[in-house]
């Protein structure tokens, strides 16, 4: 038995957007390292691996990780290849890398770890390709039977072109952009597309990562009661040193801009869990699987910075004295060390 009166314990947190294919992929981070920092006790990788390079995730990555890995499976054949800060190609760019028999075969013979597929569609990610790669990913998700993840960058395509193409259980990620391609018309009101799509199922994902969210949008969503349905920091090799740096940080960050503190665990337990189709991972229930989080909120003035710059002073940071998985404490430490 451990005290933890003070603390908040929540189920195990849920990073629902990383990159963790750490030495296969140029982006990839340690998961297991970076778990420790944030109280996380499953990360989902979204795409680093395709069809062609998930054999090699899964035996030298996931299998013998402390923490929980599941992935969404990317639909170009070799994942997230070439991504760094001196070498930068879209996956998506070349349709001819697309993979969509390759990726519903790996997927169904994954099931386990694969919850679903991922595709990168902007002007980074697909060049000219517009919206062709995310109706092939769509065709995929449906012939497994899986959720989509969509990250979307800069346009083409358009927030628009995308967010209408995604189906009900389907996650947009990188939701709260800086403009262009931000969720926001220019008068500060959520876009009538983007309530639709969250009247229809569609899901909404921070990912924050290293240009994918801004103060001001978030300031706008949370003025228009949008709040997101799940927190992520989209961690990988360029931004773990800020400006995404881990998800108690993006965590906080939302807690600091006023969101309430029950809907920012929400957002990276039982909402992520809905999301992965999981609901035994986002749950402390007797019968769900024994991952927790104990988290405690300090009180003070903290500086955190967006993706373009903007700094706040918050008052609040949310901190992560340890974990515990599958029932059994993994990481103490801070308060009870
Ligand atoms: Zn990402």
């Amino acid at each position: 038995m451990r005290d933890v009166s003070g603390h908040i314990v929540a189920p195990g947190l849920i990073d629902l957007h990383t990159h963790v294919y750490w030495g296969g992929t140029s982006l990839g981070i340690d998961a297991e390292e970076f778990c420790r920092k944030s109280g996380v006790t499953t990360c989902i990788d979204t795409g680093s691996a395709g069809p062609g390079n998930f054999a090699g995730f899964r035996r030298h990555v996931i299998e013998p990780c402390a923490v929980r890995i599941l992935a969404y499976l990317h639909v170009s054949f070799a994942g997230i290849y070439a991504f760094s800060r001196t070498v930068m190609v879209g996956e998506s760019e070349e349709l001819r890398l697309m993979a969509p028999a390759e990726a519903v075969a790996v997927a169904e013979a994954n099931r386990d770890v694969i919850i679903g597929i991922k595709v990168r569609v902007g002007r980074n990610s697909s060049g000219t390709s517009g919206t062709a790669p995310l109706d092939i990913a769509l065709q995929a998700a449906s012939e497994a039977g899986l959720p989509l993840m969509c990250h979307i960058d800069f346009p083409p395509p358009s927030y628009e072109d995308v967010v209408e193409r995604l189906r009900p259980g389907d996650v947009l990620t990188h939701a709260f952009r800086p403009f262009p391609n931000s969720p926001l018309d220019p008068q500060g009101r959520v876009k009538d597309v983007v309530r639709r799509a969250r009247e229809r199922g569609v899901r909404f994902d921070i990912g924050h990562g290293k240009g994918s969210f801004a103060f001001k949008t978030a300031r706008g969503m949370l003025a228009n009661g949008f709040y997101p349905d799940t927190i992520s920091s989209d961690v990988h090799a360029l931004c773990i040193d800020g400006p995404a740096f881990d998800q108690v940080t993006t965590l906080s960050k939302f807690l600091c801009l006023g969101m309430p503190l029950d809907e920012v665990i929400a957002a990276t337990t039982v909402n992520a869990a809905m999301a992965l189709k999981r609901p035994e991972l986002g749950s402390l229930k007797p019968g769900s699987v024994g991952d927790a989080t104990v988290l405690s909120i300090r009180e003070g003035r903290f500086d955190y910075v967006d993706v373009v710059g903007e700094h706040i002073t918050g008052d609040r940071r949310m901190v992560s004295d340890g974990v515990a998985i599958a029932g059994k404490w993994w990481h103490p430490h801070g308060a009870f060390t």
